[in-house]
């Protein structure tokens, strides 16, 4: 699992790097499909040129145009993760202010920026692809970046915002890249609770809230499953917004209007987690070899085509898990050693997409699970001949166990859909995006905030500001 969105603000006031935080860029990536045909994509231009050159003569040029304009448009988004959106309803000066400068930024841009930012915000994939790219091969590379977070067809208007949403990060300052944490992805949130332990902060784990208790209409603190209460006049909430307000607060709280908004926010990412404990390095079919290439120290999507992101969401839409799914995979241990015991044994991750929280005909996960696993192990090793000699165990996280797990409501991993009416100042509710909810006292700080999903740290970065400006309230 990369990181790329977490906000180099956040790194530096965390002082992360101090805590433990390292992170090397991925500088490759790799697109095998079930023809034999790969690309892949490294920091040499001149590789690169000739890779896409086995299949166009013109997509090189085109993905640098368009990753320029992915530049543009990004820098404007990203220029607002670290700000409160503006309320919708204009209600004071700074929104005033803030759509002001939003307003600027947006005019600021030349008429082609602008017209392409509206494509990325309301247009549909498949027009903006058509637009750029020529062959199959790079439309089924850019078909791809729509899915780490997203659950949506190609032809979806709006469904390209979480195509940009995942291309805004960088890594030391590089622009759209991703990097391995050292340690994997627990490392960050390690480093975290080092700088916060630091600053006096208590951290307690393994305490599910049962109830978030409410006085005179005013957050009062949490009960705990443990029967056991914590008083406070100020909680801040990551869990995602169906479970913050219609579970842990309950809607009786809320005024009906909010309440029945919150119970259509659309969370659902039809995401299914594999981790593979491997004996040895998978050797890919289309690169024969012995040692870690290039091709291992990645990301690795295998994506069929343009036309496989369709089918496999269709297929998902009426209950039934993509056979095969898009696997957006990584060997981490081909670039970080400390992931393993035993010098030349791996761990690999898959992240398999469109894998529906809801199966066809009552179907349950929890008698489906091996089934999937194993089509997907199969499809695995298409790819992967020596898979079943090198591997020796797996775990299986479904959007069911995802949801038990971690408490992403229907296994989303964004805690919400990426998609226009869901995003900025109506993320989740327009009652709620300036992270104080319509609760006295209760604030959103997770990814069902702006700005979205990813391991970004913004919305907590945001929302602690909007409690300290507001904490005078509660004096
Ligand atoms: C399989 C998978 C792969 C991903 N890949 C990437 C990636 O490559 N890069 C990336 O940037 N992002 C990735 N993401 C997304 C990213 O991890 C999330 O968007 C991000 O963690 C959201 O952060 P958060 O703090 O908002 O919420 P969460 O990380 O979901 O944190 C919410 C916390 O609340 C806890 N909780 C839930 N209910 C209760 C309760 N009742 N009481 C107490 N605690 C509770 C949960 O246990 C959890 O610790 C991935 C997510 C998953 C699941």
């Amino acid at each position: 699992m990369p990181v790329s969105l977490l906000r180099p603000e956040v790194i530096e006031e965390l002082e992360l790097k101090k805590h433990g935080y390292e992170v090397t860029r991925l500088t490759n990536s790799f697109y095998p499909d079930l023809n034999g045909e790969f690309l892949l994509l490294t920091d040499d231009e001149d590789h690169n040129r000739q890779q896409i050159g086995k299949f166009s003569e013109t997509d090189y040029q085109s993905i640098k145009a368009f990753d320029e304009i992915v530049d543009k448009v990004g820098a404007i988004i990203s220029s607002q993760w670290l700000k409160e959106p503006p309320r919708l309803s204009g209600g004071g000066l700074a929104d005033l202010l803030s759509s002001v400068k939003l307003g600027m930024d947006f005019y600021g841009l030349d008429d082609d920026t602008r017209f392409r930012l509206v494509q990325f915000f309301v247009g549909a994939p498949d027009s903006i692809i058509e637009r750029w790219f020529d062959s199959a091969k790079v439309k089924a590379m850019i078909a791809s970046h729509i899915l780490p977070a997203n659950y949506a067809s190609l032809q979806q208007p709006g469904a390209s915002l979480a195509m940009l949403h995942h291309a805004v990060g960088e890594i030391d300052g590089r622009k759209g890249a991703w990097g391995l944490v050292k340690g994997g992805m627990g490392a960050i949130t390690q480093a975290m609770a080092r700088s916060a332990t630091a600053k006096g902060v208590v951290i307690r784990t393994q305490a599910p809230v049962a109830k978030i208790l409410v006085e005179e209409g005013a957050a009062s603190g949490v009960r705990l499953e443990s029967g056991e209460e914590i008083s406070a006049r100020i909680i801040a909430a990551n869990t995602d917004p169906k479970r913050t307000f219609l579970k842990l607060l309950g809607e009786e709280h809320l005024p009906e209007a909010f309440a029945a908004d919150i119970g259509v926010f659309r969370q659902e990412s039809a995401s299914l987690r594999m981790n593979l404990a491997l004996s040895g390095l998978p050797q890919f079919a289309c690169i024969p070899g012995e040692g870690v290439g290039a091709h291992h120290r990645g990301s690795i999507m295998m994506i069929e085509s343009k036309n496989h992101v369709e089918e496999a969401y269709r297929s998902a839409r009426a209950g039934i898990p993509a056979d095969p799914p898009i696997i957006d995979a990584l060997i981490p241990s081909a670039m970080d050693d400390t992931l393993t015991d035993e010098p030349g044994t791996h761990v690999m991750s898959l992240l398999c997409k469109y894998m529906p929280y809801d199966l066809a005909e009552g179907k349950s996960w929890d008698t489906e699970k091996e089934k999937v696993v194993q089509s997907i192990i199969g499809y695995l090793t298409k790819f992967i001949p020596n898979l079943p000699d090198i591997l020796v165990a797996h775990q299986c996280l479904t959007p069911l166990d995802l949801e038990r797990m971690f408490g992403m409501t229907r296994g989303d991993i964004c805690h919400g859909r990426l998609e226009p009416d869901q995003m900025f100042s109506t993320r989740p509710h327009p009652d709620a995006a300036q992270y104080a909810t319509p609760v006295k006292g209760l604030y959103l700080c997770g990814s069902g905030a702006h700005p979205g999903g990813g391991v970004t740290g913004a919305p907590g970065r945001n929302a602690a500001k909007r409690i300290l400006k507001d904490k005078a309230k509660f004096i």
